[in-house]
């Protein structure tokens, strides 16, 4: 039977890893009792060392599940002790002293508002001289609720004992003799949940302070009937010399002790000591652990059938692994790169900069003719074409407009522009699938991308401003160049047109129809004029009087309407003049003498900055294109494999994947349904085990 224990100590670590399902829990010893009722004395003699944390406030704040592996030693061997924490991932620990620094770490570690947590520490210790044994160690009850201690302590630490106290676990209630059973939380505790004492063993400590009637007394049970019985100890530890360990100095103390009162103590079957509480614990948790395997089986077969069609249904049985999501996600992202880079080919870039160049030659053409007096007269020359000379006025202009479109910055901002598309590219991919779910590479990717453009920016605006150069001293302009941006140039001003007749139209049917908009703009237009009037007397008011008056903000008597219809108003002006100033100038444009050719240019100074617009597109497309795009499309793949997720060990690849729920629901199906099938293997080969005597022992 004994190997039975240890394995199903085993297969109960592994239950534990899987989940917190009562279902799935085998028994293990649950050590409970009030604060001082000796309870760590109790399981440093069972361990036979020191182990435990202690000084002043030095309660266990954490429940401590300890588990207890018989390793005999191998003949010709000296004995070997270490403790592992499976969590901490620190090793083997062979000195005690530092099992017991660790446990106070990790209880210091529990905040000071928290006082108790509810989080296990994981605690093995390997040794000849224990047992194979399963001990909860839980945070002591509280008695009386000192200052220290905040008021919820007890109840927290109540409940936390009682999550644990339930079936199947065996109750281990410390209790010290010295104290009226009547007044033990440990027993009291217990009864709640086990009233007919069949899963609680008690253990009464500090036998030495008492007479020994009364000890045996207790120990009968008549009281408070156990079951499983109380065993009597003499728990604590004095006077122990170095060499000596706790268990040594226990035994002996016991021995002398008990063996002082044998008249007493060694009569009936009274259970005195810390070697026969240890063979009870033993003894108890066997029987409990072999009563649970059947049940145990069942509920593991359920699980795991109910794990193994999950898994056939959701995932289709296909397996993963951290690595294997890793490259995929990289592929991945190189592919949706490739695609990306489609968007910033030649032919595209070039579009996106004439549209921007399209722009700026429109704002030129705004500030340098639209807004001019004169501009109405530019027309009239170009379709009057009997006219053959023409103001040097015009020549300037043109001069003038063709500069300010090629010193505009061209060289800055369609590097931007295409910096910028880069920047809006890599951001999709970042916050999009399945970098939204891996904040930190997300990060990383568009921290790196930036990097690159960062370098590339100023170099590449430079180059593009330097290769367009020429084209600020000047233009020539092929026959063909000039039919081309004629026709563009009509073809951009019909489009103005009919755009500001839509936003007139909008403005229109918001204030209530043409006539309505006729009164509203004919009211604007006169207070316009009467507003103009004013400024230009009291300009010459306060010339003649040399005198602040301080009418400036006088708001004209009454509006007539509301001043959102003023505005808007205001803004059909601006649309009204828009258009009839374009349609002048596409008469111009459509002109006889436009359509002739560049020798032209003068009259018709729109077709002349769109064939400008275009060689300046060409020119910049080519070189950031070369300066730009190719670099950043070169870099940025081996920037991937450099540093989004290069040298990532194990654990960080593992991290990684599971930042994707989608992954880790996969992964934690898929990891529970291997650990049921090991726990399933492990319990059939028990059954096995345990089948295999009886046709023996049928035979026989
Ligand atoms: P815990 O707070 O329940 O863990 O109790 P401890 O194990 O720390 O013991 C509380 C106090 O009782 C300590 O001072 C121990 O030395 C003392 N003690 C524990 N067991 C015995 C015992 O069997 N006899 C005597 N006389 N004192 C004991």
């Amino acid at each position: 039977l004994m190997n039975l224990t240890k394995k199903l100590i085993e297969i109960r670590s592994m239950l534990l890893s899987i989940d917190q399902n009562d279902a799935l829990k085998l028994p293990s010893i649950v050590v409970i009792g009030s604060q001082s009722s000796g309870k760590s004395s109790v399981l440093e003699a069972i361990v036979g060392h020191e182990f435990l944390p202690k000084g002043n406030n030095m309660v266990t704040r954490r429940p401590v599940e300890l588990t207890l592996v018989h390793t005999p030693t191998p003949p010709g061997e000296q004995p070997s002790e270490y403790g592992e924490f499976p969590a901490l991932g620190l090793g083997k620990i062979h000195s005690f002293a530092d099992i017991q620094r660790t446990l106070t770490d990790l209880n210091l570690a529990v905040p000071a508002s928290e006082a108790v947590s509810n989080e296990p520490i994981d605690l093995r210790i390997y040794s000849p001289f224990v047992p194979d044994l399963t001990l909860i160690d839980l945070p002591g009850y509280v008695q009386i609720a000192s200052l220290d201690q905040p008021e919820s302590l007890k109840e927290k630490i109540a409940s936390l004992c009682e999550k644990y106290i339930r079936e199947p676990n065996i109750i281990l209630a410390v209790c010290a003799a010295d104290v009226d059973l009547a007044n033990s939380p440990a027993l009291r505790a217990s009864r709640k949940v086990d009233p007919l004492g069949l899963r609680t063993i008690g253990v009464i400590t500090k036998m030495d302070l008492v007479p020994p009637e009364q000890g045996a007394t207790i120990l009968g049970g008549n009281r408070y009937p156990l079951h499983l019985g109380y065993v009597g100890v003499v728990a604590k530890a004095v006077g122990k010399s170095k060499s000596e360990s706790t268990g040594d100095v226990v035994k002996r103390r016991e021995n002398d002790f008990f063996g002082a009162h044998k008249n007493i103590y060694g009569v009936g079957s009274l259970m005195v000591g810390t070697d026969t509480l240890r063979k009870r614990l033993m003894e108890v948790l066997e029987s409990s652990m072999a009563s649970s395997l059947h049940g145990i089986t069942n509920a593991v077969q359920l699980e795991l059938e109910e794990a193994t069609y999950q898994f056939k249904v959701q995932y289709n049985d296909r397996r993963i692994t951290a690595e294997s999501y890793v490259a995929e996600t990289m592929d991945a992202l190189k592919a949706r790169f490739q695609t990306a880079k489609t968007e910033f080919r030649k032919p595209v870039i070039r579009e996106k900069l004439k549209a921007m160049l399209d722009d700026k030659v429109m704002d030129v053409l705004e500030q340098l003719y639209w807004l001019d007096k004169r501009a109405k007269e530019l027309g009239e020359l170009a379709v009057e074409s009997r006219v053959q000379d023409v103001d040097s006025y015009w020549k300037h202009k043109l001069d003038a407009a063709s500069s300010l479109l090629t010193k505009s910055g061209v060289g800055r901002d369609s590097t931007l522009l295409v910096a910028d598309g880069l920047r809006a590219m890599i951001d999709s991919i970042a916050s999009g699938e399945p970098f939204n779910f891996h904040p930190r590479a997300a990060e990383r990717l568009i921290s790196f991308s930036h990097d690159i453009l960062r370098d590339r920016v100023g170099v590449a605006a430079d180059q593009v401003e330097n290769c367009i150069k020429p084209y600020k001293y000047e233009v020539e302009v092929e026959a063909q160049e000039w039919q081309v941006g004629r026709e563009r140039a009509v073809e951009l001003f019909e489009k103005e047109v009919a755009m500001c007749e839509t936003k007139l139209k909008d403005i229109r049917k918001k204030v209530g129809g043409s006539r309505r908009l006729g009164s509203l703009v004919g009211y604007v237009r006169n207070l316009d004029g009467q507003e103009k009037e004013r400024k230009e007397k009291k300009l010459k008011s306060l010339s003649e009087n040399d005198a602040e008056e301080d009418d400036t903000d006088t708001i004209p008597e009454s509006y007539r309407y509301p001043a959102a219809q003023i505005l808007d108003a205001k803004h059909a002006i601006l649309y009204t003049d828009r258009i009839s100033i374009l349609k002048l100038r596409l008469a111009a444009l459509k002109s006889k003498r436009c359509k002739a050719g560049p020798e032209n240019d003068v009259f018709c100074p729109e077709a002349f900055l769109n064939v400008v617009a275009d060689k300046l597109a060409y020119t910049s497309t080519m070189f950031l294109n070369i300066e730009l795009l190719d670099q950043f499309f070169y870099e940025f793949p081996r920037e991937i494999d450099s540093r989004l997720l290069y040298d990532l060990d194990r654990k960080e690849i593992v991290e990684f994947a599971r930042e994707n729920p989608v992954v880790r629901r996969h992964l934690d199906l898929q990891d529970r349904k291997d650990k049921l099938e090991e726990v399933m293997k492990q319990l059939n080969s028990l059954s096995t085990l345990r089948a295999d005597p009886q046709p023996k022992s049928r035979r026989n």
